[in-house]
């Protein structure tokens, strides 16, 4: 690890200043992807502002039928709110399902869709429920959030605050965990809405995607059965040691279909 100032602002006001004014800052939420990388010295920033003492940016909220979660609610916070589990259970097992222990009482949701990992599960629920992200700037759609792999639409000086989720109808997430990790090799979250069905897939490429052919069949006919004989392409997709492009365009289709068919 390099040297860093450490600071510990005690409101987003604080945060803000400090991550302006640092010559090479970098937020600091839960620590489960940023320490390791900065032990393994492949960042090195001048300081690290610490999100953890802003209470204002911790806590679950529900206003009429949107939920909103601060961006320093951990996984495991998410995953035991029975307000969550109530209006979006699909949001609930997904946060409570999220590598283990260790890492569901550390990471938190504005780390983890600040990182946009490939294979993170929390993109599949922001974009399939249609959230916003609230950030010290401005309102973001998740469509226009998520850029590209470990890429967002944040400036360097921008902290997320929260994420607000309509909350939908019906709500579902399946993946197929990496056995160690528990990492989405494939993760595919359908949200049934008054405006119609949406289906977003993690971990199959370079960042989240809607697939709108599935959507259109389940809009017709909300069953796993609406899915036979689709399949998505396998060329823009991931290849690596834990599954092949085409493998992950297969899986794909299996949990849309297993994640309806809980739904059903
Ligand atoms: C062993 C292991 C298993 C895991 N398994 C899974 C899994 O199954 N599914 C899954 O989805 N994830 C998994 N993760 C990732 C984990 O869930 C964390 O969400 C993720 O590491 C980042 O969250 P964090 O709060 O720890 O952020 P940090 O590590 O503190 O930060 C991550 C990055 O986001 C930036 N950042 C953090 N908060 C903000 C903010 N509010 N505004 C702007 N930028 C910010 C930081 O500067 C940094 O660049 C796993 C991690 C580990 C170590």
């Amino acid at each position: 690890m390099y040297e860093f100032n450490y600071q510990s602002p005690k409101s987003l006001a604080e945060a803000t200043q400090a991550i302006a004014q640092a010559e090479d800052g970098k937020i600091l939420a839960g620590g489960m992807t940023l320490v390791p990388t900065l032990k393994q010295r492949l960042a090195r920033p001048s300081d690290l502002i610490d999100l953890g003492r802003i209470p204002d940016l911790k806590g679950i909220r529900r206003d009429g039928d949107t939920v909103t979660i601060g961006a320093m609610t951990t996984h495991a916070e998410v995953g035991a709110s029975s307000l969550v589990q109530q209006a979006i259970p699909g949001l609930a097992w997904l946060a409570g399902n999220i590598g283990d222990p260790a890492v569901r009482n550390r990471g938190t949701i504005g780390g983890s869709i600040s990182n946009n990992d490939p294979a993170a599960d929390y993109p599949a629920a922001l974009l399939a429920l249609g959230a916003t992200v609230h950030t010290s700037k401005r309102q973001l759609a998740a469509a226009d959030f998520f850029v590209g792999m470990f890429e967002t639409a944040l400036e360097p000086d921008e902290i997320v605050t929260a994420v607000a989720f309509p909350v939908p109808q019906k709500s579902g997430y399946q993946k197929f965990r990496n056995p160690a990790s528990r990492y989405a090799v494939v993760g595919v979250f359908v949200a049934k809405t008054a405006a119609g069905v949406r289906v977003a897939v993690t971990g199959a490429g370079p960042s989240v995607f809607r697939v709108p052919e599935f959507e259109a069949a389940l809009d017709k006919n909300f069953a796993a059965a609406a899915l036979d004989g689709l399949t998505i392409p396998a060329d823009d997709l991931n290849a690596d040691i834990h599954a092949s492009a085409e493998y992950r365009a297969h899986l794909v289709t299996v949990f849309a279909k297993r994640a309806v068919q809980a739904l059903a």
